[in-house]
């Protein structure tokens, strides 16, 4: 993976804002406001280690826009988090909240550890600690700041988080909303784990359905066959490859920060995730070729990349080799401004990271509105839902003399469950707002996506602070 010193995400975001506002009639005031992270804390705090050793551990959370309350955005582990890349990233937030319509403000967190090198009582530490440090600020809360996973965190930690900030709220009946992407016992929510990679496949099989689109690109209609490179196979890259191959995509190249796999007749997801599991790592795996230099796979010929792990990975130094007829933003920020411009010129479709990994705040969406009702989805409907369904087909039946078999009887009468309706509430946001954006870039004879969803996101933004009557 790149280095990420001296590379500003913050100002890569705020420079693709102001080239979307540059389309719009938007005021300098408002832009300016709306471009600035609201609320930035930085802290230290230590860690005892067994040999009665300490380190100091640095953590951030950055409230990128109070335009919407509560603020919304995952908390980071990772050696390369500084202040710029949380501010960068929170900034994202923002921006990808107002493009899929959820009503969130954009914030990040995170703790500059490497984690693979802590042991999991040191991991326990570290969140529970830093999640004090938001309750003593007020950083943290269901009304005012709710964190989630990201980079190097996931369901275990957002349960530390929960428990402990129920520690010191034990009034609070909210509580449980304080954080998602927990796990079910902890109230999480069925399909916030795969959302994310639920959310890039959706994404993607949009974008290659428009006939018209992807005849600019010289490339047929559908998944069907498509030949596809993915970076990372972490959860959004693992989630977004499986799906991707169940819909007839071909993974032909995986990189990760310890070696590439490549085998152009397609890898079978399932098969080499097992093996990296349990090896940490490809190297050794007979049905592909390992690749020690896991940047260069990047470059080989596929019909889409896939970025799925850091930011700054698409940069000045390998944009023009990139072979790729399309890039999906998986992660957050993984095509440098730089190399944007370059991509573009090559005529390459880049479908921008703050719609395409937006499933995984979506669905987080869903689950904050399940801790404050306090009831799963489909609880109350779903055998009142059964029993209307039953007696429509047994009415068919009798007025038609026509029955239906056992197989299709199951599926029109089952009930929705709490995972259908997820589904169906992050396909209709995904499928809604690719449209959206994909109309906003015709309408405005707009080359790329990322610009027209900067514009949609900017124009939701503005409005907020207009009805407010703060600008004009
Ligand atoms: N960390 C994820 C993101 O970057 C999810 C955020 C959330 O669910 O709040 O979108």
């Amino acid at each position: 993976m790149k280095n990420m010193e001296e590379y500003s995400l913050f100002d890569d975001v705020s420079k693709v804002v102001d080239h979307a506002a540059s389309h719009m009639d938007i005021h300098p005031g408002l832009l300016d406001q709306i471009k600035q992270c609201n609320s930035v804390y930085k802290f230290n705090f230590p860690l005892r280690n067994g040999d009665g050793t300490y380190q100091v551990i640095e953590g951030f959370r950055v409230q990128h826009s109070h335009h919407k309350l509560p603020v919304k955005g995952g908390i980071r582990f990772s050696s390369f988090v500084n202040e710029e890349e949380v501010k960068g990233l929170a900034a994202l937030m923002t921006y990808k909240c107002a493009l899929v319509n959820i009503p969130y403000g954009g914030a990040k967190g995170g703790v500059t550890i490497d984690p693979t090198k802590y042991n999991t009582d040191q991991l326990e530490k570290i969140t529970r600690r830093y999640t004090s440090e938001l309750i003593k600020k007020k950083f943290i809360g269901p009304a005012i700041d709710v964190p989630a996973p990201d980079y190097g965190t996931g369901s275990r930690e957002m349960a530390w988080i929960v428990d402990t900030f129920e520690a010191f709220n034990p009034d609070a009946i909210n509580a449980k909303g304080c954080v998602t992407g927990k796990p079910l016992s902890q109230h999480g929510i069925e399909g916030r784990t795969e959302a994310t990679g639920m959310g890039v496949f959706i994404g993607i099989r949009e974008a290659v359905s428009i006939k018209e689109d992807m005849d600019a690109l010289g490339l047929t209609v559908g998944l069907a066959g498509k030949k596809i490179i993915v970076q990372g196979l972490g959860n959004v890259g693992y989630y977004s490859a499986k799906f991707l191959e169940e819909a007839g995509a071909k993974i032909i190249g995986i990189a990760e920060y310890n070696g590439g796999i490549w085998n152009e007749e397609g890898i079978d997801i399932e098969d080499i995730k097992r093996y990296q599991v349990a090896n940490k790592g490809f190297k050794g795996y007979s049905k592909g070729t390992f690749m020690e230099d896991t940047m260069s796979l990047l470059t080989y010929p596929c019909d889409i990349l896939i970025p799925a792990a850091l930011e700054n990975q698409i940069t000045l130094e390998n944009a023009n080799q990139i072979q790729a007829k399309i890039i999906g933003e998986a992660a957050n920020g993984p095509v440098t401004q730089d190399a944007d411009v370059i991509l573009l010129e090559k005529g390459i479709m880049i479908i921008p990271d703050m719609y395409l990994n937006a499933g995984g705040v979506t669905v987080s969406y869903f689950e904050w509105l399940k801790n404050l009702s306090r009831v799963s989805f489909g609880k109350l409907e779903k055998r009142y839902d059964m029993k209307k369904y039953d007696l429509l087909l047994e009415s068919i039946e009798k007025a038609t003399g026509d029955t239906f078999s056992e197989s299709q009887k199951e599926i029109i009468v089952r009930g929705a469950s709490e995972r259908d309706l997820v589904n169906s509430g992050l396909e209709e946001t995904m499928v809604t707002a690719y449209h959206h954006m994909n109309g906003v870039r015709k309408e405005k004879q707009i080359k790329d996506l990322r610009t027209a969803g900067f514009i949609v996101a900017l124009e939701r933004i503005a409005i907020s602070y207009m009805d407010l009557g703060i600008f004009p």
